[in-house]
């Protein structure tokens, strides 16, 4: 199979302000596979170097590892086979999700079908075809300005777009001030979550979720860094909590040490390790949604096709491509849903975003 590896650099409308830093510019790893008979599937790497830790020429080393072994796969090569023979050679989730999605995408272009339907069949048996159509995904807005004003506006463009859930960071100065003003502007019954980026320490998040909580919370993303502090907080928390930076820690997913989990297809290593974690996450007794790392459509498309077999507890946090500058969205939020592609494959028109 013939490796392609393209690097798409990918501007946003507004800085993306968050308590681990600011992104204005987002870098993208475009992998593309094509098979001895000529199909070709894509896949992305969507590493966010403040959040994972992981950069986009990482991503592509490590890609550039796998070449070799996905050049020597013949035409029936397994699927994963072939996904554990690249991770002996790169240990990188980032860069084992993008050849992945790929390889999804291949199947579902050879098979006709979305990948939605694939994994129905792979879950349910191969006899259980479901319905024609996989439906929508429900989604959260997300509002990542540091200043009230824009906080509000934002938080008033999701109620006019029906979004019922929005996330807001926190950790950047101000959270009780810019929550009350995200809450004035959506009323009371959109939920409202937050997310601290791992910026407190455990005694700063117990002290500001305690101070939070009268504008009506629905759970805290990563309130502190690392699975001691985060169980810590939980413990006594007055607002659910959710592991997401810390649920690629090692034994996050052995046992349960918050309410929530929040998975990722890019630090998971594509669709096929996001379900393996989500059935542990599940085994362990975390509720269990997924979201994006400022993904592209293959990444959201990917995530979406996933949803669909995870059966998210919470709205998901894939509504993101509307933050990019210039490229239109081909996977939109109506009313807070996002609809799962039906095309062959991760889905039809997504390329064209990636202008390659
Ligand atoms: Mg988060």
């Amino acid at each position: 199979m013939k490796l392609q590896v393209r690097f798409i650099e990918a501007r946003l409308r507004a800085p993306f302000v968050s308590g681990s830093g600011a992104v204005d510019s987002r870098g993208l790893v475009l992998a593309t596979l094509q098979d001895p008979s000529g199909l070709v599937g894509f896949g992305e790497a969507a590493p966010l170097p403040h959040y994972d830790g992981v950069g986009t020429d990482e991503v592509r080393a490590g890609l550039e590892d796998c070449r070799d072994t996905l050049a020597a796969a013949d035409r029936d090569a397994q699927h994963r086979e072939l996904l554990a023979a690249c991770a002996e050679v790169t240990a990188l989730p980032q860069a084992l999700a993008a050849i992945d999605l790929a390889l999804w995408d291949l199947r579902g272009r050879r098979a006709g079908e979305p990948v939605w339907r694939l994994l129905r069949g792979e879950t349910a048996g191969a006899a259980a075809r479901g319905p024609a159509r996989a439906g929508a995904i429900e989604v959260n807005a997300t509002i990542a300005a540091a200043d009230r004003a824009t906080a509000a506006a934002q938080g008033a463009a999701a109620r006019s777009a029906g979004f019922r859930c929005v996330k807001v960071k926190v950790g950047l100065g101000d959270d009780a001030g810019r929550l009350a003003a995200v809450r004035a502007a959506t009323g009371p019954r959109i939920a409202i979550r937050v997310d601290a980026n791992g910026a407190w320490s455990v005694e700063e998040a117990l002290a500001s979720l305690r101070a939070l909580e009268p504008v009506g919370i629905e759970l805290c993303e990563e309130p502190a860094s690392g699975l001691e502090p985060i169980a810590a907080v939980a413990a006594d928390s007055p607002v659910p909590v959710a592991l997401d930076e810390s649920a690629s820690r090692p034994g996050a997913l052995e046992r349960r040490v918050c309410e929530l989990i929040c998975l990722k297809v890019v630090s998971c290593g594509g669709i096929t390790g996001l379900l393996d974690a989500a059935r542990r996450a599940r085994a362990a007794g975390y509720e269990v949604y997924l979201a994006s790392t400022l993904d592209g459509p293959l990444g959201i498309a990917a995530a979406l096709h996933a949803a669909t077999a995870v059966g998210p507890d919470r709205a998901c946090g894939l509504a993101t491509l509307g933050l990019f500058e210039g490229r239109d969205d081909p996977l939109p939020a109506q009313a807070g849903q996002i609809a799962v592609p039906d095309g062959p494959g991760l889905g039809d028109g997504l390329i064209g975003w990636y202008g390659v």
